[in-house]
């Protein structure tokens, strides 16, 4: 499904006008949904990177096409500043008993979705740490269901988070009952011995996040933004510090690099060899190294530059775009992904600190019991 969710587009009722009978019924079902759905849409200014690379990423797509009313780029910045938190960020310490806020800083809180998520969010926690903090609760929810389709009034979201001055908020633990898909979700943020940065896991030890097979990076901190997160950004976002190697996803010539660097900053374009027709775009990148030239060979897995913070970027990070001709592409589509549990002998640490995180998750009931 590469095609993302347009933003702010109008619901498609159009395409069900035809027939009179099924027009008045799906158009009864649409309202409803287009009610909850519209709210819901991810405003454009939280999470700049993405919505900054978007326009400039490469060729114009389908995607652009179909999206004229692109993320406005100003908005980015005010919250650029918030976005991909920069400094590397120790596991708050967390006080066991208390409930709903501790002395730590940690704070839970739950709502009842009955629109927008952000209505929601920011009508528990305000308008200041709102919105941001729908974004971040965000990138744990496009995991488990498609936002905002999947959401209907009713579901439950509770949420363990921490308010940092100048950074967004970090979010702990996210508990969201779906009633559409008839479950409850949970994840943690823990930080394993053998891990450089903490992460999020479910309740059962498995990470939150898919993992690409073939992956850019061997090592990131967390997946900022995805082509099925409903905002318009063409490539997925890996939050990683300047110097990460970066490697090639798949066998192919270096097709061009470094344009449009006031946007893309220092980047590359692989055309993948063999007839598939994919090119894999890697923008934000430090400094070239000298000897990349266009029509050098890349083998699959060699590390060819590293990341960075270049161009229209405000935090350190890779984008990772995936096209076909002027068609962008899902990279966790297109390419084999995996999802690993952590190691037995993290299970134990985990679930202390689940513990802990689950004293400070207010209760929720689930829903539609
Ligand atoms: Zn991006």
């Amino acid at each position: 499904m590469p095609e993302m969710p347009t933003l702010g587009a109008p619901p498609k009722q159009s395409q069900v006008i035809p027939l009179a009978v099924t027009a008045v019924v799906v158009g009864v079902l649409m309202g409803g949904l287009f009610w909850l759905r519209r709210p819901v849409e991810p405003t454009p200014a939280p999470t700049p990177p993405s919505a900054a690379d978007t326009e400039i990423a490469g060729a114009p797509s389908a995607e652009a096409a179909a999206n004229p009313a692109p993320v406005d780029p100003a908005a980015a910045p005010a919250v650029a500043a918030v976005a991909p938190g920069t400094a590397p960020v120790p596991a708050a310490p967390v006080a066991p008993a208390a409930p709903v806020a501790d002395k730590s800083g940690l704070h839970g809180f739950t709502v009842s979705i009955n629109g927008p998520l952000e209505s929601a969010i920011v009508g528990s926690e305000g308008k200041e740490v709102g919105t941001a903090l729908t974004q971040v609760v965000n990138r744990s929810l496009v995991w488990w269901l498609r936002v905002p389709q999947d959401l209907v009034k009713g579901d439950t979201l509770s949420a363990v988070y921490e308010n940092r001055d100048g950074q967004e908020p970090l979010v702990h633990a996210v508990r969201f009952t779906s009633r559409k898909l008839g479950r409850t979700f949970e994840t943690y943020r823990f930080k394993p011995a053998t891990d450089s940065f903490a992460r999020y896991y479910q309740a059962d030890g498995s990470e939150l996040e898919e993992r690409l097979v073939d992956c850019p990076l061997e090592s990131w901190e967390q997946v900022t933004s995805l082509l099925r997160d409903g905002r318009k950004h063409k490539g997925v976002d890996f939050k990683a510090p300047v110097g990460t190697p970066v490697k090639a996803t798949f066998e192919g010539v270096v097709a061009r690099k470094n344009w449009n660097f006031r946007g893309n900053g220092n980047s590359v374009e692989i055309h993948e060899s063999g007839g598939a027709g994919r090119s894999a775009l890697y923008l934000h990148l430090s400094e070239l190294p000298k000897t990349l030239s266009v029509g050098q060979r890349i083998k699959k897995g060699e590390t060819f530059a590293k990341s960075g913070n270049t161009g229209h970027s405000f935090a350190p990070h890779l984008h990772y775009q995936l096209m076909n001709g002027d068609k962008v592409i899902d990279p966790f589509v297109s390419h084999k992904t995996t999802r690993i549990s952590l190691p037995a002998s993290e299970r134990s640490p985990f679930e202390h600190k689940k513990a802990e995180l689950d004293a400070l998750l207010p209760a929720t009931a689930l829903a539609g019991g």
